[in-house]
């Protein structure tokens, strides 16, 4: 009985072995390339490298399993290249666009600066009603041009994140005021009521970007205007909410226009897209102006809407937050409350190489009431500066000998102290950012890009001889 048991043990035991023997084989064979595959995947994840590739290329299911592994590995490293070269592609082909869209922009401009001009100096002189019908038409295409330029230009900054939202004190009943002067001409052709109600408690300066809120107010009255075969246009500020610190203020601008109907008024605010197919043949446009305020008004973290019934009028209502002056300033500030009207007889000095521009400029300014001296040249200028103060200085920036860089250098470090604080606006037919850039640097204000409205024009230098006062 004893050889009995010992017999079966030695067969156990003897099993028990050969079981050990086989899986150890076996973990070789199997388990030891399964636990390679697991460190590549790993050394993959952690180093990104997809060019790392299973060496086991036997003929057995590990052996499918790696290449299998492989292939998968080739794919990813594959979609990766393609991926990045498609990327590439993008972004040149974006900064193309945007180089095209900036030297376009330039091109188009100072052709369409001499025609502005040249009508503007024509319709000075003897004409007869023909000739005067024949003018007017083609002014009326030139601003349409110069919109539909300025639009494109502004949509393409928008679109490429390079707006952005500055953060000034200013008088948000000034700014009404403002717009009031430079549609006056519009209203007044059109025969159309224009007003403001502000709400007494809205404070008279607040913090926030002013020259973003004017144009989103220039383009909604604008469309008002062309909208409104007759009747009244009115703009409204009320508080949505207020803490210590921050206000939040309506806008309505109000029409009572041609309406809108309901189903268009939600894609209005979309790019290129107007009404009707028939609104450009009727009223001109891009169909860009709502999809710009639309991200300005976004941009400076408000909403925007529209409630609006056909044959009726509309309403455009937006939304923005912005920050209360301290008390001490709000006081400071309304003992100057006087200066919003355009002031009579400001001093200005015009500096552009070009005749004509030269003359067409001055006779802009004239217009609005400003005493205009000129200059051909930055000697000429730097002349007349020893000789007289001025308010203001509007310079061309490419002038042959001296440029406006230069020239503006020499403002800025004159030994006189009112030459050398007087504000500087530049006249360029480029719109680059490096040109503006290197106004800003050489201590210049502010810029305009010909050819610029007059409105425009007006607005800018009304801003900083207010400031400066
Ligand atoms: P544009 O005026 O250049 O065509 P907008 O984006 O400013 O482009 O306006 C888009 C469209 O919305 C206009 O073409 C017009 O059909 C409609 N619209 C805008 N404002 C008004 C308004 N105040 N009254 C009636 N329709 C308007």
């Amino acid at each position: 009985m004893d050889d009995y048991y010992k017999v079966i043990f030695y067969i156990l035991f003897g099993s028990l072995i050969m079981a050990f023997i086989l899986a150890s084989s076996f973990q070789s064979i199997i388990t030891s390339p399964i636990i390679q595959l697991h460190k590549l995947i790993n050394k993959i994840y952690v180093n990104k490298d997809y060019s790392i590739r299973s060496v086991y290329d036997s003929k057995d299911e590990v052996g499918h399993l790696s290449r299998g592994f492989n292939n998968m590995i080739k794919q990813i490293e594959k979609q990766n290249i393609d991926l990045i070269n498609s990327k590439e592609i993008a972004e040149s082909s974006l900064k193309a666009k945007e180089r095209f869209l900036a030297n376009m922009t330039h091109e188009l401009r100072t052709p369409l600066n001499s025609i502005v001009g040249i009508t503007s100096l024509l319709s000075e002189t003897e004409l007869n009603q023909e000739q005067k019908t024949y003018l007017e038409n083609i002014n009326l295409s030139s601003e349409h041009l110069l919109a539909i330029i300025n639009d494109l230009l502004e949509f393409s900054k928008l679109g490429s994140g390079k707006l952005q939202i500055e953060k000034n004190e200013f008088n948000i009943r000034r700014t009404l005021e403002r717009i009031k002067n430079t549609m006056q001409y519009e209203l007044e052709k059109r025969k159309l009521h224009f007003s403001f109600k502000v709400d007494p408690d809205v404070p008279h300066f607040i913090v926030g970007d002013e020259y973003r809120l004017n144009q989103i107010l220039i383009n909604l009255v604008g469309n008002s205007v062309k909208f409104t075969p007759k009747g009244s246009i009115e703009i409204a500020i009320n508080i949505l909410s207020e803490t210590e610190s921050n206000i939040k203020l309506e806008f309505r601008v109000k029409d009572t226009g041609i309406g809108i109907k309901e189903e268009k008024q939600k894609i209005i605010f979309d790019s290129f897209t107007q009404e009707s197919n028939g609104t450009t043949r009727e009223y001109g446009g891009t169909g860009l102006g709502l999809a710009i305020t639309k991200q300005l008004v976004e941009l400076q973290e408000g909403k925007i809407k529209v409630e609006s019934i056909k044959g009726q009028g509309s309403t455009f209502i937006f939304n923005i937050p912005y920050l209360k002056k301290t008390l001490f300033t709000q006081k400071k500030n309304k003992e100057s409350k006087a200066e919003i009207n355009i002031p009579a007889n400001e001093k200005i000095l015009l500096i552009d190489d070009n005749a004509m521009n030269l003359t067409f400029t001055k006779s802009i300014l004239s217009k609005s009431k400003f005493i205009v001296d000129t200059a051909l040249s930055a000697m000429e200028a730097l002349q007349i500066i020893e000789e007289k103060d001025f308010d203001l200085i509007l310079m061309d920036l490419h002038m042959p000998e001296m440029d406006g860089y230069e020239l503006s250098g020499k403002i800025r470090n004159s030994t006189n102290e009112k030459t050398r604080c007087t504000p500087i606006i530049a006249l360029t037919a480029a719109a680059t950012s490096n040109e503006i850039n290197k106004c800003f640097d050489v201590g210049m204000n502010d810029y305009l890009i010909k050819p610029f409205k007059t409105e425009e024009l007006i607005s800018k230098i009304l801003n900083l001889t207010n400031e400066v006062k």
